[in-house]
């Protein structure tokens, strides 16, 4: 049983030409929020006063008003007809770009005043890469370990699965792992020739130094007079006070085969 005061809803167009005007006082752009309006040419829409939902504003170029809208059950198989905010006239009293300035300069206000939402950290361990696999300095053996490993628990991979047009699906993990294996044999005689360049050129160095030993123990030998001489100098102090504040003279040479003592 329906009563006369319960308004009923009709299927509507969008915007409306009706002739109809509500006899309540007119909506006022400028008392509005910027976020209650949207003045986009073409696209006027504001938020109804006395509903609370999105509306188009029809006869912009007219009597600008609101569309015949539905209320807080718009869109459910029930709708309300919004009886005050149907029809009423909107009084249109900023500009385009006016508004859009307001809505500009109220956007980071909006977004500080948004609760930032603190999502806790993940605490699972991500699955690793195959190149992770091993701390150690992976070698190709390894990775054929693993990929024999994995093959022997993957159906995928043993060629149990097949998609609908029979043949056997593609493992991701597989692929990556004898891809991994693939590159690791490649790049592994490059690596065993770069380690052995270093270890040729460490040896070389050490040669080196051990060969010219003897050139550098010649090379004291031949200064050694001279610095026995300034040794022998050094121990004949002068007569007199040392000065007290200065640090105490050498007395021995730093000639790895001789000592003034
Ligand atoms: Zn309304
Ligand atoms: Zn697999």
């Amino acid at each position: 049983m329906t009563t006369t005061a319960t308004p009923t809803a009709r299927k509507r167009c969008r915007k409306t030409r009706t002739k109809k005007v509500n006899t309540r006082p007119p909506i006022v752009a400028s008392a509005l929020a910027a976020n209650e309006i949207d003045l986009a040419p073409g696209r006027e829409h504001l938020v109804c006063p006395e509903c609370r939902t999105w509306c188009p504003i029809t006869g912009m170029n007219g009597t600008p008003k609101l569309v015949p809208h539905h209320s807080d059950r718009a869109g459910t198989l029930n709708p309300r007809r919004c009886t005050a905010g149907s029809d009423r006239r909107v009084i249109i009293d900023i500009a385009v770009d006016d508004w859009r300035m307001t809505l500009i300069e109220a956007r980071p206000t909006t977004a500080s005043r948004r609760a930032t939402k603190v999502l806790p950290k993940p605490k699972a361990t991500p699955v690793p890469a195959a190149s992770q696999l091993k701390p150690a300095p992976l070698n190709a053996e390894t990775v054929r370990q693993v990929f024999r490993q994995h093959q022997q628990q993957c159906r995928a991979c043993k060629g149990e699965i097949t998609g609908r047009d029979g043949l056997p699906l593609p493992c991701r993990d597989g692929e990556r792992l004898a891809v991994t294996f693939l590159r690791l044999l490649r790049q592994e005689p490059r690596r065993r020739a770069v380690r052995d360049f270093f270890a040729q050129e460490r040896r070389r160095f050490d040669r080196q130094y051990a060969a010219a030993a003897p050139t550098r123990a010649a090379q004291w030998d031949a200064v050694l007079p001279q610095v026995a001489d300034a040794d022998t100098r050094r121990a004949q102090l002068p007569t007199g006070d040392a000065p007290k504040d200065s640090p105490a003279v050498p007395l021995t040479t730093l000639h790895p085969g001789h000592s003034a003592s």
